[in-house]
């Protein structure tokens, strides 16, 4: 009973949020869905993290069966290495708690102001340095509070939508937060930072564009994408809809060992996203978030990569090496 009522409820909502809902959670499910070994998941696999698996079914259809090295699998499996402890990697490495203005503000940058959509993902990147945020202390439910604090700054002419993923909630929610972004006037442009076009290309919906583009706010998109083996059809096509609507597009990526930490990567992934009209903005060098220790790629090793992109690639195909740090008013660039 109780699970007709369920199937029921879920056949009722939109395709994207049932794929949001029927994510990967058991990394049991996962290594038989790839067909990997059993006992390579008791050797390697932390089953049962605080910041669990998570990965939509259409992501993990775009890995390799059979290969536990897969870039995508990477940035989503839960490893018994996360739980070794790394020197200098914090739950907090950027500053946020420091940035915080409360309801779901961070405001570090000037001119820019960022709000916590919510705590939800599609996916949980193991690198994410969010994964130990305490968003309860932080969240955007008050619209009021939020309106507040950007309407008495007007030195803040742009707002970043970020989270959590500010794609993973409803249209409704959406369009109520972008209507009131639209009446401060000295708000010029609305940025939404999202991995969900990557993870979840059934989000963009006309429903979703037409929330994004009737608006007054000139709309600008930061997708995020690491290997070029993300980007498949569904992937291409919700890009594409995204760049014709007007939407202007920009990738950051984070630089990753065993995902994308050699030039032919990062080649392909720059010029597949190019194909789609998405524009190279940052490469970050990892945050030093607890738990992902094993995922750095040292400064020295990032810039021979840098050099070796600017050898192959047209100039605007290489992106910003950047490093965030905490108390500093813009991210560095590494040179
Ligand atoms: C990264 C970030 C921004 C945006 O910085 P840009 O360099 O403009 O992309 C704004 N606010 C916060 C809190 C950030 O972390
Ligand atoms: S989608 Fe972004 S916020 Fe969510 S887990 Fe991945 S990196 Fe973190």
């Amino acid at each position: 009973m109780i699970t007709e009522n369920l199937i029921t409820w879920q056949s009722r909502l939109p395709t994207w949020q049932q794929a949001l809902q029927n994510a990967v959670r058991d990394p049991q499910e996962l290594f038989a869905l790839l067909e990997l070994p059993p006992d390579l998941l008791q050797d390697t696999v932390w089953e049962n993290p605080r910041f669990h698996l998570r990965v939509p079914r259409s992501y993990v259809a775009r890995m390799q069966k059979g290969d536990i090295h897969d870039p995508l699998l990477r940035q989503v499996l839960p490893l018994q290495a996360e739980q070794l402890p790394f020197a200098n990697f914090t739950t907090d490495p950027v500053g946020d708690n420091a940035a915080s203005k409360g309801a779901g503000l961070l405001h570090k940058y000037q001119g820019r102001v960022l709000i916590i959509v919510t705590a939800a993902c599609a996916i949980h990147c193991r690198y994410c340095f969010r994964q130990h945020y305490d968003y309860r202390e932080n969240n955007s439910s008050e619209l009021q509070a939020i309106y507040n604090y950007i309407q008495s700054d007007n030195s803040i002419h742009e707002v970043i939508l970020s989270g959590g993923d500010p794609l993973s909630v409803k249209d409704s929610r959406l369009m109520e937060l972008i209507n009131l972004l639209a009446t401060i006037p000295h708000l010029q442009r609305l940025r939404i930072h999202s991995r969900l076009p990557i993870v979840l290309p059934e989000r963009v919906t006309p429903e979703l564009i037409a929330a994004l583009t009737q608006t007054r706010l000139q709309t600008i998109m930061v997708v995020h994408a690491n290997h070029a083996a993300e980007l498949d059809n569904s992937v291409t096509q919700a890009l594409r809809k995204l760049a014709d609507a007007g939407i202007t597009l920009f990738n950051q990526a984070v630089l990753l060992r065993g995902v994308n930490a050699d030039v032919e990567s990062l080649v392909q992934l720059h010029e597949r996203l190019f194909e789609q009209r998405v524009v190279p903005y940052y490469l970050h060098l990892l945050d030093k978030v607890q738990g992902a220790g094993h995922f750095e790629v040292s400064e020295t090793e990032a810039l021979s990569l840098i050099e070796a992109m600017r050898e192959r690639l047209s100039g605007y195909l290489v992106p910003r090496l950047v490093r965030e740090v905490a108390g500093l008013g813009y991210k560095l660039p590494v040179f």
